[in-house]
């Protein structure tokens, strides 16, 4: 049951707190991490996930460290906005395989829209390359 289920400490967004996977860090705090998404649907695909809750998804979360994490949330995406210039940004959350989720440590996506161009397929565009998204982590950076 990918809804409710055990979490597993070896899921990817886990070894990236451990430090035992790279990210293009864009913000960190004692409660939240905020990273670029390597797979993108769009420029500045942010991730933004807690640190210290053994969540898979929003239901798992407690009060105390969902409203840090949502704090983080509006803060990304003021500096998303301000930075990029997007014409709108998704703030989305999957809960489950059956409604899209594929990484079972919760996250919220910051994802801007630009009118000219599509979205890539979630979770299923190519790797984006890395001295752009380092280029994007410093203007967001810039921004916070
Ligand atoms: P979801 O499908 O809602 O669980 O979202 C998981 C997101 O994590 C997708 O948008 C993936 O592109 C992204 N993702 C997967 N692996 C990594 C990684 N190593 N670093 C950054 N983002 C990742």
């Amino acid at each position: 049951m990918s809804l409710n289920g055990i979490y597993d400490s070896e899921n990817i967004f886990a070894q990236i707190l451990r430090g035992d996977m790279p990210c293009v860090k864009l913000y960190e705090d004692e409660h939240t991490l905020a990273f670029l998404d390597v797979f993108p649907q769009s420029k500045g695909h942010t991730l933004v996930i807690p640190k210290n809750a053994q969540a898979r998804n929003l239901l798992d979360i407690g009060e105390s460290a969902l409203a840090p994490l949502m704090h983080t949330v509006q803060r990304l995406t003021r500096a998303v906005n301000t930075a990029l210039t997007p014409d709108g940004i998704v703030v989305t959350q999957f809960n489950g395989a059956s409604a899209g989720q594929t990484v079972f440590h919760l996250h919220v996506h910051i994802i801007p829209r630009y009118e000219s161009e599509t979205l890539s397929v979630h979770a299923g565009g190519s790797m984006a390359d890395i001295d752009e998204l380092n280029a994007l982590s410093a203007k967001i950076k810039a921004a916070l």
